[in-house]
């Protein structure tokens, strides 16, 4: 009884303050205002294009607070943002962001790959952080008017396409360390061309032990701002060994997580048997939760025959790298990620030696790697239909 009647007195209470403030508002796309460029730019031919350095003619921002929830969203000039220099974002990192592409395909629709998994992992960077989480589903909704503005900007042809940044900060005007109660989602564009103009080419990695990406318990596996900049340098100092990016390590055991802001695998033979394993780390908290490395596992256990492939999520270290390398069972390593989908490894600087990866003769890649590309490609052009991986946005 007593209890009914607390809950009636709260429930009453909520009921009269929300009849006098106003209602705490969703994200809704519908309710979205367009400020068209009074300047619209001229496509750039796609050999002008580099990665990330040019953007469209609009970009999206929605603002909210704790008190209103989500303001309406605006699709308006691409241009500075105004902020106070107190701001959380500015301070203490508060900032997330996801990275995904929009294609061309033959019939001049343009798609996305698998938003939907970007909008789970932007609401978990959120959660993270204390910063708002969204109806994913209309964030898309979002990105696809925006495109819509600057769809004769979206360029076409296989490896070509509109790489969008949704980005989300704190923008609270405050010192104090805590929640941030206001917020800024906001959507760039950029048009880019395909990772290797001419073909893979292969990298060298520095196995990189003395300083580490992620730990247990920490955040790695959450795409926020603030895991970035601090593996920069450990870049830099690889680069100046000759070594393009790292293969970052955890632990005493010498696991191997990710290299450079890519998911990593490796493809092992097993010289008895002859049978190969495509391998990957687990997602432990450790391992950012890539579209592309969730990608090609479903299609690597669709497609590969098990009676010829096992296809493995487990620790392995370098150490096991570097043995099976020496006994012939090496195959093939490469990255992946959304910019460069796979990226091929031929050598990997690990103590005094390199352990060397094998390629196919002539080519820049193994054979998997190249399958792979492929495999990916033709879902991403529309060439092969796949359940609900390719989204028609504009
Ligand atoms: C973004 C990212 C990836 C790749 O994720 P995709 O969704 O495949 O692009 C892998 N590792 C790190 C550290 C990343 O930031």
């Amino acid at each position: 009884m007593l209890r009914g009647t607390s809950q009636l007195r709260l429930s009453s209470r909520l009921f009269s303050s929300c009849a006098v403030r106003k209602m705490i508002a969703p994200l809704d796309a519908s309710k979205v205002q367009i400020n068209k460029t009074k300047s619209p730019s001229k496509p750039k031919s796609n050999n002008e294009l580099e990665f990330g350095k040019t953007f469209t003619d609009h970009m999206l921002t929605v603002e909210w607070t704790e008190k209103n929830g989500w303001g309406t969203p605006e699709i308006k000039p691409y241009g500075n943002l105004s902020l106070d220099p107190s701001c959380s974002v500015f301070h203490y990192g508060f900032e997330l962001f996801e990275g995904l592409k929009a294609y061309r395909t033959p019939d001049n629709q343009i798609t996305m790959f698998r938003p939907d998994k970007n909008m789970e992992r932007l609401n978990k960077s959120a959660a993270r952080i204390c910063l708002p989480t969204v109806n994913g589903e209309e964030v898309i909704k979002l990105m696809g008017k925006l495109i819509e503005q600057d769809k004769y900007l979206v360029p076409e042809g296989q490896g070509y396409a509109l790489y969008l940044r949704p980005t989300m900060i704190g923008t609270t005007p405050a010192l104090g360390v805590s929640a941030p109660d206001r917020a800024l989602l906001f959507v760039i564009a950029s048009p880019v061309g395909p990772y290797y103009k001419t073909g893979f080419k292969a990298v060298r990695l520095e196995a990189t032990d003395y300083a580490t990406r992620a730990w247990p318990g920490g955040c790695g596996d959450k795409k926020l701002g603030a895991n970035y900049a601090p593996c920069v340098l450990p870049q830099k100092q690889a680069a100046e060994r000759g070594y393009q990016q790292n293969l970052w390590l955890f632990g005493p055991e010498k696991y191997i997580t990710e290299v450079g802001t890519m998911n990593v695998f490796f493809v092992f033979k097993d010289s008895k048997t002859g049978k190969k394993e495509l391998v990957t780390a687990p997602l432990d908290g450790t391992i950012l939760e890539g579209v592309t490395r969730d990608s090609i596992l479903s299609l690597a256990r669709e497609k590969l025959s098990s009676d010829e492939w096992t296809i493995s999520e487990r620790y392995f270290s370098i150490t096991e790298v570097a043995e099976k390398a020496a006994k012939g069972e090496l195959v093939e390593a490469f990255g992946a990620g959304t910019a460069a989908v796979v990226s091929p490894i031929k050598e990997i600087g690990w103590g005094e030696k390199d352990i060397h990866v094998p390629l196919q003769p002539g080519k820049q890649s193994g054979a998997l790697t190249e399958d792979i590309a492929k495999w990916i490609a033709d879902i991403q052009y529309g060439k092969e239909k796949r359940g609900n991986w390719s989204r028609v946005v504009a």
